[in-house]
């Protein structure tokens, strides 16, 4: 495991002002993914309730704003004393039917990743996650409904560099004929392709450049999936109690039971697109990379993570660059402090594809 504090690897400065207004144009017209140059958190506190996939047990999480530099943290409650789990890929405990965080004293958060994936999707980096309960909801199976409290709050930027976990080489990770590779990119792609016998599903691929926009109207509602026959299985094993047609889309003899069918013909390939933003949040710091993976899953999404964070020579620290608001005299005398548009098209030069 790579030494991840701040000051372990020296934050190197990417992009320059010049012709930022160009590269804006062209960013927007390339389609380019806009990153932003500082720290976000959500605008206000917001609370959801559900149940627990696995547990079956009712749940209530809220959101709350948290201060720059503080990452993603899980605020444990209904333990003897309050534990906070920090959302990184060191406190993984298990990803055999969802990915399990757990704390050095033993408090676990079950299931965190449509959740990781709403808020890394959704550019938010500091965040408190209060939970009472040891596993966070699972809603409708998508991220949509964090999406949709995230936007409720509203986003706010905070005044310091996003800082990103930069690739700097290729890392490959296999594992029973499937397999991940992060690749160099100034920008996050992901390139997900699965292969499923069941026609149902069959082989699926997902490619983009990830921005909010595109995760939430590309992946955010996709559903997770699964088929009766594991279902059956897990519940004979106490798992999957709080799994039904409102949260899973379900297959049985090469056919979707619920009755609404799809949200998209794809809808499969564009789940596990979610589930690998929220896995790769898992890092700890939004990456800067291309991801592809063939017929990947949790746990190889996390081999990635793992390999990539233990190869000192494989990443580095960048921060954004950071623009103070311009100060402008105007000809009655006044300074005004000029909106973030500077930031903007910084930010845009920084997330061009230079490689
Ligand atoms: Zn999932």
């Amino acid at each position: 495991m790579g030494d991840l504090s701040i000051g372990a690897k020296d934050a190197e400065m990417l992009g320059d002002n010049a012709s930022s207004s160009l590269k804006l144009k062209k960013s927007k017209m390339n389609g380019r993914p806009y990153l932003g140059a500082k720290q976000t958190t959500i605008g206000r506190a917001v609370a959801l309730t559900g149940v627990g996939v696995h547990s079956g047990a009712p749940v209530s999480i809220t959101l709350q704003p948290a201060d720059m530099n503080t990452g993603i943290r899980f605020a444990v409650s209904h333990l003897d004393k309050d534990v906070e789990i920090k959302a990184h890929c060191e406190f993984v405990d298990s990803l055999t039917l969802c990915t399990v965080l757990s704390s050095k004293c033993g408090a676990l958060v079950a299931t965190v990743e449509h959740l990781m994936a709403a808020l890394r999707g959704m550019s938010i980096d500091n965040v408190v996650v209060e939970i009472d309960s040891g596993e966070v909801p699972i809603m409708d199976g998508s991220a949509m409904p964090f999406v949709r409290s995230i936007e409720e709050a509203g986003t706010v930027e905070l005044d310091a560099p996003r800082r990103f976990i930069k690739v700097l080489k290729p890392i490959q990770v296999e594992e029973k004929g499937c397999w991940g590779q992060l690749l160099p990119f100034n920008g996050f792609r992901l390139d997900v392709e699965i292969d499923f016998e069941t026609p149902v599903i069959g082989r699926q691929r997902f490619v983009s450049d990830m921005n909010p926009e595109v995760f939430r109207d590309e992946l955010a509602r996709a559903r997770t999936f699964g088929f009766m026959a594991d279902v059956e299985k897990l519940w004979a094993g106490g798992h999957a109690l709080g799994a039904s047609l409102d949260n899973t889309v379900a297959i049985d003899d090469d056919k979707v039971v619920n009755r609404e069918g799809l949200r998209f013909a794809d809808e499969f390939v564009r789940h596990k697109a979610l589930d690998a933003v929220g896995d790769l949040g898992l890092a700890g710091y939004p990456l800067l990379c291309s991801y592809k993976s063939y017929r990947g899953g949790h746990a190889l999404n996390a081999k990635a993570v793992q390999a990539l964070l233990a190869d000192e020579e494989a990443w580095t620290f960048v921060d954004a660059p950071f623009v103070a608001p311009a100060r402008v005299a105007t000809s009655d005398g006044l300074v005004n402090e000029q909106s973030t548009g500077s930031a903007v098209m910084v930010a845009a030069n920084f997330a061009a594809d230079r490689n």
